[in-house]
């Protein structure tokens, strides 16, 4: 088959930016492919030349792809570089350049789709040393070789800037009625979804029938495509939406991870990347946590803060991606635990078709929880009280909100779909803190890991001037450099007191208590509701008190201030409505 059908295809697809005609010309396009040659066809319309989740990166450097094109014509290369700052784009240079060369040499072999595939394949995997030389050769040939339109297509490709503008869901709809009828598009998404590889369901159309769908499977190790929630304001408008009665999870705030779990463990990202190398911890405790043959299971990567075990902002986690050095570094530096919440897959079964709790059920009678993974926390209710309650507690914890679930019959995991069988509620304001507060330490918790032996964080609390009581509000454990914490023993040392203070009132037990001496300057992201601190509790809600989500001590210590000058928790309550206000 002739790489023109390809790129004149491209072209007229690039004309228009209505859906139903870049449908049509794909449709053409299809029909004119062999079978065999499918899914190279759908690879290269889609600009790669494998799924994503192969990882594999076409993406040559600009200039090396300008100096291909010098190679392949003779045309100067300042000519070429000026060619390309007039117009920023490649293709574009590559398309004129070659026209231009076209004139002059009358010879040329017809470019195939099996060479221009071939070639990119070759490119891709060449590594290591000379290879720069090799991959601009190589391109040089496809474009001694190349009619100037064709070019222009090579060339984007190259660097991995095709954009021709297709979705998926486009591609589907042509395959749909390529190799269907219109009724038969679920049946080909279904494929899709559930291997990610819109070649693979191209070739098995062409090749065997839409019946033929039938043999893709889920396989471990083959990333299934991520179902996703849907968003309502009110608990009310959630639970009514479910039938008046749902699970709630913990929505944690961190990288949403597919692993695939059989003799090795592979880890995917929600958009499909493999993030096996850069999360080595997981990997291995995923391997011991869990008890059966294979399976596919989700959760969310979250970072933590390794002294406390409280839940860090997700920003955190984001230095452990994209690594190629470092790892064994930033997995000491950057800790994670892993929250499971899903499973797809178990002992040779597709579990994606049974109801969310059989899957939750599934997911809970294989895994052992331990140190780094745990199962997300959950809550079955009708009660939106309850659900508000478990909202808070969530906040609280560092989470980002709840997670709704259908318990319905046909709750099943619906991959790569977005859907009300998942709702998420989150606060639907971003409040950020932007004045320190002075807090109070009336307690601490030992340290763990790197903080054995010390305090791991400090209990924090506000002034109470009405019943002259310091009223908790966080813990703090972030902020502090490894100096101070060897010298707050000592500091706190003539402070300790057997029990709490009769002056401080908290709903939780450090392990030590402190006598309210100290004041120290804490940043915080923002003020929330909270079970589990006292401040002002009761004033805004029931069940909750005022709570600073990620604290973090600035350095200073206000030695200029008795406890009693702390930030009081009228001033907390004032600063919570201000930041409702700006809602
Ligand atoms: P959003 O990214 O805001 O659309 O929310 C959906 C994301 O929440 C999912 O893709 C997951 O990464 C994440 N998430 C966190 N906790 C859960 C949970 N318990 N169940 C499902 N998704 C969760």
């Amino acid at each position: 088959m002739l790489y023109s059908a390809i790129a004149e295809t491209f072209e007229r697809i690039e004309a228009t930016t209505k859906r139903l005609e870049m449908t049509d010309y794909l449709v053409e396009l299809l029909r004119k492919t062999p079978p065999e040659l499918m899914d190279k066809v759908i690879y290269l319309t889609q600009g790669k030349i494998y799924p994503d989740y192969m990882g594999v990166e076409l993406g040559i450097a600009e200039k090396l792809l300008l100096k291909s094109l010098y190679k392949a014509t003779g045309i100067p290369e300042s000519e070429i570089e000026e060619l390309y700052m007039r117009h920023g784009d490649v293709g574009i240079v590559a398309e004129n350049v070659i026209a231009r060369k076209k004139q002059m040499s009358l010879f040329s072999e017809e470019l195939t789709v099996e060479r221009v595939y071939s070639t990119f394949e070759e490119i891709a995997r060449k590594e290591g040393k000379g290879a720069q030389d090799f991959k601009m050769k190589l391109l040089a040939n496809l474009f001694h070789d190349s009619k100037p339109v064709e070019a222009r297509y090579l060339a984007r490709m190259a660097v991995a800037r095709l954009r021709l503008g297709i979705a998926d869901m486009t591609i589907l709809d042509a395959l749909a009625i390529s190799f269907g009828e219109k009724s038969d598009r679920d049946k080909v998404e279904r494929a899709y979804n559930i291997c990610s590889d819109l070649g693979l369901v191209a070739r098995t159309l062409a090749q065997k029938g839409i019946d033929g769908l039938k043999e893709i499977k889920i396989r471990v190790g083959i990333p299934i495509r991520a179902m996703l929630a849907e968003r309502l304001r009110t608990l009310e408008e959630i639970l009514e939406k479910m039938g008046g009665k749902a699970a709630f999870e913990y929505k944690y705030d961190g990288i949403r991870i597919q692993a695939h779990i059989s003799e090795d463990v592979r880890l995917f990202s929600r958009h499909l990347e493999n993030l096996t190398e850069q999360f080595p911890e997981i990997t291995s405790a995923l391997r011991r946590a869990f008890m059966g043959e294979d399976a596919i299971v989700e959760g969310e990567c979250v970072p933590i803060d390794p002294s406390t075990g409280e839940m860090l902002p997700f920003q955190v986690v984001s230095h452990r991606r994209g690594r190629k050095y470092g790892v064994e570094e930033a997995m000491e530096e950057f800790p994670v635990l892993l929250f499971l919440f899903d499973a797809l897959y178990l002992n040779g079964e597709d579990l994606t078709v049974r109801p969310y709790l059989e899957r939750r059920k599934a997911l809970k009678d294989s895994f052992t929880e331990t140190e780094r993974i745990r199962i997300s926390t959950i809550l079955i209710t009708d009660s939106t009280e309850e659900a508000e309650r478990f909202f808070n507690q969530a906040i609280d914890a560092g989470c980002e909100g709840i997670m709704a679930k259908s318990i319905a019959e046909d709750s099943v995991y619906r991959a790569g779909a977005r859907g009300f069988t998942w709702i998420k509620y989150k606060k639907d304001y971003k409040s950020e803190m932007t004045d320190t507060v002075d807090l109070v330490p009336v307690g601490a918790f030992m340290g763990r890991g790197r903080r054995a032996g010390k305090y791991g964080a400090l209990l924090m609390a506000a002034y109470n001037p009405d019943r002259d009581m310091f009223e908790t509000v966080c813990k703090l454990g972030s902020g502090f450099t490894d100096e101070d914490l060897d010298k707050l023993p000592e500091i706190f040392k003539r402070y300790l007191t057997e029990e709490r203070h009769p002056r401080v009132d908290s709903k939780m037990e450090p392990d030590v208590w402190f006598v309210p001496n100290f004041v120290l300057e804490v940043l915080g992201a923002e003020i929330t509701l909270s079970p589990n601190h006292t401040c002002a509790y009761g004033q805004i809600k029931k069940d909750a008190g005022l709570a600073i989500r990620f604290p973090r001590f600035t350095g200073n210590w206000r030695d200029d201030r008795g406890p009693e000058d702390a930030t009081t928790s009228q001033e907390m309550l004032h600063m919570y409505e201000m930041q409702r206000k700006v809602e």
